[in-house]
């Protein structure tokens, strides 16, 4: 049987966030998510129609009608070229609702440099594991409760970094004027204890809807006190919004 999804868009720039910032990746953003943290600024509810980038970085876009299959969705993808792509990136919304979309999808977008790189909020072990073989980089969020809104997620985080650190794995969390040092300190407990060998990411939130951003001082604190238990901690803020891409 033939699956089918609803994407958001496609289209091709560079990652602006943590430590592969720059590289030349080709985005599949997918609709829906489990989560609805206060600083989403991503459209996630499924649309009758995905756009898709004619040109990178110009926004020209045309439509495609959703569902869409794996085979047209490769297709499209593909049609960007992937030989100078580093990866192609699973975004959304959450990628691992569509674990059986992407088992039909993933072998068929070969061609890139490096393969796949999955930018999850790392709350799906289970449909992490059906996909873990088909992937080479994850981006894996890890969600501050007092950050994001969402509640505490600390399980469901530690099953799906136990699993993920088997790949080359990026731990991020946002952070921002709510956040608590505690839920930092539990973070880097987590990650010392589980994934010691990933890097971890802190972002400063990129402000939307009132969210307050980080103090400078803070977020430099919250950095030096990581960086007491693990090897490599990095201050990385969205980047992509400075140059005004998607
Ligand atoms: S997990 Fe990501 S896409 Fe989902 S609500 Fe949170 S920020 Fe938005």
């Amino acid at each position: 049987m033939t699956i089918e999804t609803s994407l958001i868009e496609l289209f091709a720039s560079v990652q602006g966030e943590g430590p592969l910032v720059g590289c030349a990746q080709v985005f599949v953003r997918f609709a829906r998510c489990n989560l609805a943290c206060r600083y989403c600024d991503t459209p996630v509810q499924p649309v009758p129609l995905a756009r898709v980038e004619r040109t990178p970085g110009r926004r020209d876009f045309f439509s495609v009608a959703n569902p869409v299959t794996a085979a047209e969705a490769s297709r499209l993808v593909r049609a960007f070229g992937l030989e100078f792509c580093h990866s192609v990136v699973l975004t959304g919304g959450e990628p691992l609702l569509q674990e059986g979309f992407l088992r039909e999808f993933l072998p068929l977008v070969g061609g890139s440099r490096h393969g796949v790189y999955l930018e999850t909020n790392g709350t799906l072990p289970d449909a992490l594991a059906g996909v873990l073989d088909l992937v080479t980089f994850i981006a894996a969020d890890v969600k501050l409760p007092l950050t994001s809104g969402t509640g505490p997620l600390w399980e469901e985080h530690r099953r799906f970094l136990s699993l993920a650190g088997k790949k080359t794995l990026f731990v991020k969390a946002v952070i921002g004027g709510r956040t608590g040092q505690d839920e930092v300190d539990r973070l880097v407990d987590l990650v010392a204890e589980v994934c010691p060998n990933a890097v971890l990411v802190l972002q400063p939130v990129t402000p939307v809807g009132g969210v307050p951003p980080v103090d400078p001082a803070a977020a430099l604190a919250f950095q030096r006190r990581a960086l007491a238990r693990l090897g490599d901690v990095r201050l990385i803020p969205q980047t992509h919004h400075v140059m005004g891409q998607l």
